[in-house]
């Protein structure tokens, strides 16, 4: 790709700018691997390609559960190691969660069993400071020192969350535990979204812990490197090996499946009463299809449609739109049923999202989001509920 200036270079990565597009950077990744604050450096041929083949399959998973990250395109085998990324200003930090104890944790905490899960998850930020190996800092002095404001900080911890468990539903699919996860993030500086927080940086096999089977001697990520003792090319030729393994799986996960929901209205004046729930399952992506029956008149035609249906769409899902309809296609088919008379229109999309998130990460990451923002919903409508009024000009405070 044509690229301008070198804008900055780390460990392992340089950003470029790209000509003719101020708000669009190049990330390049290289072929080096570091520890130890780059105490340990060496170079494996072949890592920065599948470095970036990695990021940006995460990245491409991130956007498609509707995430805010700085990707745009590219990184896969034709582009060079290099992914275009939205211009941002980073912001100093690194966010860690944990969701099980490793590295560093164990460390500081001694009375903590390696290996045992914690929930909720953790989340730690530290000050990315080389000098200092990157201290821990506490979010009441990320805002004291000016580093991102209180609201930033609760912004940042709760996407690193939901980040976390996608990821680890990502790699739970594929029978593999992830142990903790680190991500940084920056404030965009183009036009479109000027200031608002984006997943930024790389995310790759160097930024978490990986254990298959839940074994940590069997583990793929970068600690393998950290703890060889000293390090041959033989070493480096199966951390090489292990990050092509990791980025064939990761490969996997932007991958949406095919999902589709089956709305069936009880004769013609139940359609339009099933458009609340069509509106709500818009925003999980999936594919809708109506039909209307009669379980009153036609019976049999009920369960033609049924057998019709089940036959022609994997992972199908089927929503009545009432509790007689409900009974008679749950008995129908081998596929769930909901009754759209149950619950509120939100709900039932929910519950058919979730049903088929069991094993779709992208749907998986949309049913996260979705819940996240109804927490914060809730959460902002309470705190106006709670603000103190502003007092009435003239008033007595005496
Ligand atoms: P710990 O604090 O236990 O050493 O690391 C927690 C998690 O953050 C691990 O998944 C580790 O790989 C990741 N991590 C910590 N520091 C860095 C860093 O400087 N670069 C990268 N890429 N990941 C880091």
């Amino acid at each position: 790709m044509n690229k301008g200036l070198e804008v900055a270079r780390g460990k392992t990565k340089v950003l470029y700018e790209k000509p003719g597009q101020p708000d669009v950077l190049i990330v390049q990744a290289l072929d080096n691997i570091t520890a130890g604050v780059g105490a340990r450096r060496n170079e494996i041929p072949g890592k920065g390609r599948v470095a970036s083949k990695t990021s940006a399959r995460v990245f491409r998973l991130l956007n498609l559960c509707g995430l805010p990250t700085h990707y745009l395109s590219g990184g896969e085998d034709d582009d060079d190691n290099e992914m275009l990324v939205r211009r941002c200003t980073m912001i100093p930090l690194e966010v860690v969660v944990r969701g099980v104890a490793a590295g560093s944790f164990v460390k500081r905490k001694p009375g903590v069993a390696r290996g045992s899960v914690i929930v909720p998850r953790l989340v730690e930020f530290f000050f990315k400071d080389d000098a200092n190996h990157d201290p821990l800092i506490e979010p009441d002095e990320i805002v004291a020192r000016g580093l991102a404001s209180p609201q930033e900080v609760g912004t940042m911890s709760e996407i690193a969350r939901i980040v976390f468990e996608i990821l680890a539903h990502a790699w739970r699919r594929n029978e593999t535990l992830l142990v903790d996860l680190k991500i940084e993030f920056g404030r965009l500086i183009g036009a479109e979204g000027r200031g608002n927080l984006v997943i930024a940086d790389v995310i790759d096999n160097d930024s978490w812990r990986i254990w298959p089977q839940g074994r940590e001697e069997l583990m793929l990520d970068k600690q393998m490197y950290r703890n060889l003792a000293e390090v041959t090319p033989a070493d480096l030729e199966r951390v090489l090996a292990n990050y092509e393994t990791v980025a064939e799986i990761v490969g996997t996960f932007p991958v949406a499946r095919p999902g589709t929901v089956g709305l069936i209205a009880d004769g013609p004046s139940a359609v339009a009463g099933l458009d609340p729930t069509i509106r709500a399952l818009g925003q999980f992506g999936l594919t809708v299809l109506r039909r209307v029956v009669s379980s009153e008149l036609m019976p049999g035609f009920v369960v033609q449609t049924a057998q019709q249906l089940d036959a022609t769409f994997a992972r199908l899902i089927y929503v009545a739109s009432g509790p007689q309809l409900a009974a008679m296609l749950g008995g129908a088919t081998p596929n769930p049923v909901f009754d759209a008379s149950d619950a509120d229109a939100e709900s039932t999309a929910t519950a058919c999202a979730k049903a088929l998130a069991l094993d779709d990460t992208v749907l998986f990451g949309r049913v996260m989001l979705v819940q996240g923002h109804a927490r914060s919903a809730i959460l902002q409508a309470d705190a106006q509920l709670n603000a103190p009024r502003p007092v009435p000009q003239g008033a007595n405070l005496a």
